[in-house]
């Protein structure tokens, strides 16, 4: 049993999943890992949690019964969030850490693929049997271990990347409608952003016939969404790789993009000098805003791409805007829209406001988790 300060007591009482090792009073024997009962300063038990050795997150909460056995509480979360996804598309997250009741366990699906990641202890200690339960209910062909996070030094756990089942890494995967090459070893977070997978959808559904500026393509996500909805579509990236990748994913799905390499910033400048119109333009660019003390700087890095963007529209042209930096709130990136719509001197009319797909499910008491934000707009 662990029991909490009056600190930390608080702070339970907010409902947030993580406690901080400032935040706890008498620790009892226990192992890394371990699904443990937290008390309040008193000792009468609040729940139970998974418990870090090394972390400054000492304690994960995690909504078992107080009564019930550990290992088969856990088995019955692991089960739960997959038959959740029962429905899911060929490609979808199956398990969502935290807001699945099970901290640090990521499992994502790639068609005949599976990657995972166990960034706590307890999703370590876990692994195997997770392993052996998602071959059987999946037949996957290869199951790989994506456990080269930074997290993981935090826990004490050493960082790795391996094919636990199968052989060959690289899956040909359903993915947004089409047929999408993933690297599960070498692709950035899981092999692919499975994040944006609805947005892809949506924006093909929202976009401006015409012409469209894919920004920040990666392997094409939004790029061979709107070019299977008819647009001319020109990607920009700055990793070569990244658009070979793209080019082999448009060939297969018989689709014509022209990919580019370029920095964005120096590329809108250009378009801007030339004064070139698009009708779509899609601005997806990795998290500017690594960490609280770089809110700033971000914030005028996604205010100039943004800013650029709407000037490059024509009346009518759509804006599709992301930010998938935790540290910026949807009220902060909201407001940086605006700014950026007041600078360029657009009317711009959101048209809906988008998150993350339901397969990645947010949990509502802990606002960080809700990183990914995405704006359709429509500018007159
Ligand atoms: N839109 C993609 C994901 C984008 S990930 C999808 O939906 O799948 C971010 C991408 O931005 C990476 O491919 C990275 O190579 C690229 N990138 C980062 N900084 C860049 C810059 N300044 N100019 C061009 N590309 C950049």
């Amino acid at each position: 049993m662990i029991r909490l300060t009056p600190k930390g007591l608080r702070r339970w009482r907010t409902g947030h999943p993580w406690i901080f090792r400032s935040d706890i009073g008498q620790v009892a024997a226990v192992t890394p890992g371990d699904l443990v009962v937290v008390a309040d300063p008193a000792g009468r038990p609040l729940g139970r949690a998974a418990w870090s050795d090394q972390s400054l997150i000492a304690l994960r909460r995690v909504p078992l019964d107080l009564d019930e056995d550990t290992e088969a509480g856990w088995d019955r979360l692991v089960a739960g969030a997959l038959d959740r996804r029962a429905d899911a598309l060929p490609s979808a997250r199956l398990i969502n850490g935290d807001a699945d009741g099970l901290p640090g366990l990521i499992v994502d699906r790639f068609g005949a693929g599976i990657s995972l990641q166990t960034l706590t202890p307890a999703a370590e200690r876990r692994r195997d049997a997770l392993v052996a339960r998602l071959v059987a209910r999946y037949a996957p062909r290869v199951v790989v271990v994506r456990n080269d996070p930074k997290v993981r030094d935090h826990e004490g756990l050493p960082r790795e990347k391996a094919v636990v089942h199968g052989e060959d890494p690289i899956v040909w995967a359903p993915f947004g409608g089409r047929e999408v090459r993933f690297d599960l070893l070498e692709g950035q977070k899981t092999g692919g952003f499975l994040d944006q997978q609805y947005n892809h959808m949506a924006a093909a559904a929202f976009a401006r016939p015409g012409r469209a500026l894919d920004c920040f393509s990666y392997q094409g996500g939004f790029a061979l969404a709107l070019a299977g909805a008819g647009l001319a579509l020109t990607a920009v990236d700055q990793s070569a790789p990244a658009l070979d990748h793209l080019r082999a994913n448009a060939a297969r799905n018989g689709l014509h993009v022209e990919a580019l390499e370029a920095n964005v910033f120096d590329y809108l400048r250009e378009l801007e000098r030339d004064d070139a119109r698009f009708d779509t333009v899609v601005l997806d660019p990795p998290a500017f805003v690594p960490g609280r003390k770089a809110l700033e700087a971000g914030r005028r890095a996604y205010k100039e791409i943004n800013l650029r963007a709407l000037k490059l529209l024509v009346p009518g042209g759509r804006l599709i805007t992301c930010s998938c930096s935790a540290h910026m709130s949807r009220a902060d990136f909201e407001r940086m829209v605006a700014e950026a719509a007041a600078d360029a001197g657009r009317f711009a009319r959101v048209i809906e406001r988008r998150g993350p797909g339901p397969d990645h499910p947010t949990l509502v008491t802990a606002p960080e988790t809700d990183y990914l934000k995405a704006l359709f707009v429509e500018v007159l």
